[in-house]
């Protein structure tokens, strides 16, 4: 079963997709890794997110490797570096991330984090990237509520598609106004690091949720964030396993005591909070 959620401009996308940040790294790995983000294309994980950043451009070249021949199947997201987004280079960066990618248009470009370079000039860059055909929307990545603001209020600011942040069970700040920012202005949230980097996973909360279920504690931690409307979780998955259980998370269904002991473990915020980055 896949579950989807839209952009404003109406693209549907899977509330599932597949992160890649250190894949394509090492060489002895690759193949596994591979395989990984095909399954999880033949399970419906068909969003997957890439960044100039990840291994200097060797994910966006694996992940362009494992799409070859399935370009219309994927919904392709890639991150450009804050260093990077100024209007002498953005288009340059674009254009090398299309290379490696191995596509002619990348589906959502984002901004990696905030730049020192002023927001309008990196609107009109992502806009002049549409103009050209290279890329079919942008958004931002850690970017929090008074940001998200302040883009809005700019010129074209508010043709933002996304904002994607770092959001697990451990780390629940932006439940308190982000989330709801973005479901008003129909901008997905991407979660990222969804699994807490695997570090969550033997807590014993989640250990005793998992068990009711007949479920793993990364399942269940993937189902807890996939409740909120209007988000997409990107976790990575570097083997079919991971990937097959992952896929596997979509059909838990956390029941109101479930959310007691995971509020209990991990307490939703009673007040905003700086946004958690990595
Ligand atoms: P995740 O929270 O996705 O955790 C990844 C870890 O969880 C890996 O060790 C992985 O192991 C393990 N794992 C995955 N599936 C399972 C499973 N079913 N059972 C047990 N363990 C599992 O961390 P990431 O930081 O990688 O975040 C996900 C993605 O978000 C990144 O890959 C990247 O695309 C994006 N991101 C974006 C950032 C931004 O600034 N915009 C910052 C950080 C991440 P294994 O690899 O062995 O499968």
């Amino acid at each position: 079963m896949t579950r989807m959620t839209s952009f404003s401009d109406g693209t549907i996308v899977p509330v599932l997709g597949q992160g890649t940040w250190m894949i394509g790294d090492d060489p002895r790995t690759r193949d596994a890794e591979q395989q990984a983000l095909s399954r999880g294309l033949d399970l419906g994980l068909t969003l997957i997110d890439t960044a100039e950043m990840y291994g200097n451009g060797k994910s966006e070249r694996l992940v362009g490797e494992v799409i070859q021949g399935r370009r219309d199947e994927v919904f392709l997201v890639s991150k450009i570096l804050p260093e990077h987004a100024g209007e002498m280079t953005m288009m340059l960066h674009a254009e090398k991330s299309l290379e490696r990618l191995g596509v002619d248009r990348i589906d959502l470009y984002l901004l990696h984090w905030e730049s020192r370079f002023p927001l309008e000039e990196i609107v009109a860059g992502f806009e002049e990237l549409i103009d050209e055909g290279m890329i079919a929307r942008w958004g931002v990545s850690n970017f929090d509520t008074r940001a998200m603001n302040r883009l809005n209020e700019i010129e074209g600011g508010e043709q933002c598609a996304a904002n994607q942040v770092l959001y697990h069970l451990g780390s629940r700040g932006v439940e308190f106004d982000l989330l709801s920012w973005q479901q008003e202005h129909l901008q997905p949230m991407m979660a990222y690091s969804p699994l807490g980097r695997g570090g969550l996973l033997d807590h014993p909360a989640l250990l005793a949720v998992a068990d009711r279920h007949d479920a793993t504690p990364a399942q269940i931690a993937l189902a807890a964030v996939l409740r909120q409307d209007g988000l997409i979780a990107i976790p990575k998955a570097s083997s079919v396993a991971h990937v097959e259980a992952n896929a596997a998370a979509l059909e838990i269904e956390l029941d109101a005591e479930d959310i007691e002991v995971l509020d209990r473990a991990f307490p939703p915020p009673t007040a905003a909070q700086p946004l958690d980055t990595l």
